[in-house]
């Protein structure tokens, strides 16, 4: 058995890692992976239900003590639905840094922070968001990534005050959605950058599904989760099957065989409607226990480089 690995998740607001990256975390912990979630922001004034929906149509907000106080409250409402999220796809480490949502910037403290918790966790694996996704510039999601990147380098050397060694971490998969749309090949890129790996979760889809429903302050529960989980995973399969989670890798890697996944070799054996039949089925609503027609997940043990 190889050495069980280490990732970590990191997130600009408390619903990202879920909604970016849940289904492939809850392989990973069922695998017996060590999991762990960062949420960067407090994300109270993200999609706040009141926050950000609530204080929207009034004539005057409270007054600055009285927000202050709300901020917090909401806060730690988001708190909870992230550890209660969390569990549901088996992932107990969960940090929140704190920052404030308003303005995510590239500053130092939070970078210091960021580099240390990675000194102390030691991922071989990150996966957060792609640096240049919108604007590249004031988008929170491509900010989160740039603070990744720079905490990256930095807890690559040492820090005075903290004790834990320098840390490398080997590969960074940035989330695809958002970043790279739905582009699921070479030729989509035209010499940018594309989805260049897609984890297949159909087989965990309905836990995805459950976790993203504790996300309730934040209107992602019921009618929004549905549509997401469609036009999101549903879409964002590589075409190849019903639910996957897309990511553009940062390194290039080294292997000694050529790669080729089982999931490859299978979609080349398999006939137009054989191919068209596993990426159509679709988790029942509401979800139901009734899951036998789902696809089953693609193991070859001969595959060259595992799945
Ligand atoms: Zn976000």
């Amino acid at each position: 058995m190889p050495e069980p690995l280490r990732l970590v998740s990191i997130g600009a607001h408390p619903a990202d890692v879920f909604d970016q990256s849940g289904g492939t975390l809850a392989h990973h912990t069922a695998r017996g992976d060590y999991v762990a979630c960062v949420a960067l922001t407090h994300g109270a004034r993200i999609h706040d239900a009141v926050i950000s929906d609530g204080m929207y149509h009034r004539a005057e907000i409270p007054a600055a003590p009285e927000l202050q106080q709300l901020l917090a409250d909401r806060s730690d409402v988001k708190a909870q639905e992230v550890v209660a999220a969390c569990r549901i796809l088996g992932i107990e480490d969960v940090f929140f840094l704190g920052e404030d949502d308003g303005i995510l910037l590239v500053e130092r403290d939070v970078i210091r922070r960021l580099a240390a918790l990675l000194r102390q966790l030691r991922p071989d694996v990150v996966l957060t968001h792609f640096p240049f996704e919108g604007d590249g510039q004031v988008c929170s999601h491509a900010v989160a990534g740039q603070i990744v990147l720079h905490a990256l380098q930095y807890a690559g050397s040492v820090d005075p005050g903290d004790r834990n060694p320098p840390h490398r971490t080997a590969q960074v998969f940035f989330f695809g959605q958002g970043a790279a749309a739905v582009r699921t090949g070479l030729w989509d890129a035209r010499g940018g950058y594309t989805n260049d790996i897609f984890i297949d979760i159909t087989d965990v889809i309905d836990r995805k599904f459950a976790a993203m429903e504790c996300l309730a302050s934040q209107g992602y529960a019921g009618a929004y989760n549905r549509k997401r989980t469609e036009t999101g995973d549903g879409a964002f399969s590589g075409h190849a099957v019903a639910y996957g989670e897309g990511f553009i890798r940062m390194q290039a890697e080294v292997h000694y065989h050529l790669p080729l996944s089982a999931y490859a070799r299978q979609r080349s054996r398999e006939s137009d409607h054989e191919i068209m039949r596993r990426y159509s089925w679709r988790l029942p609503m509401p979800v139901t226990d009734d899951l036998a027609t789902r696809p089953q997940p693609v193991r070859d043990a001969e595959s060259p480089t595992g799945d």
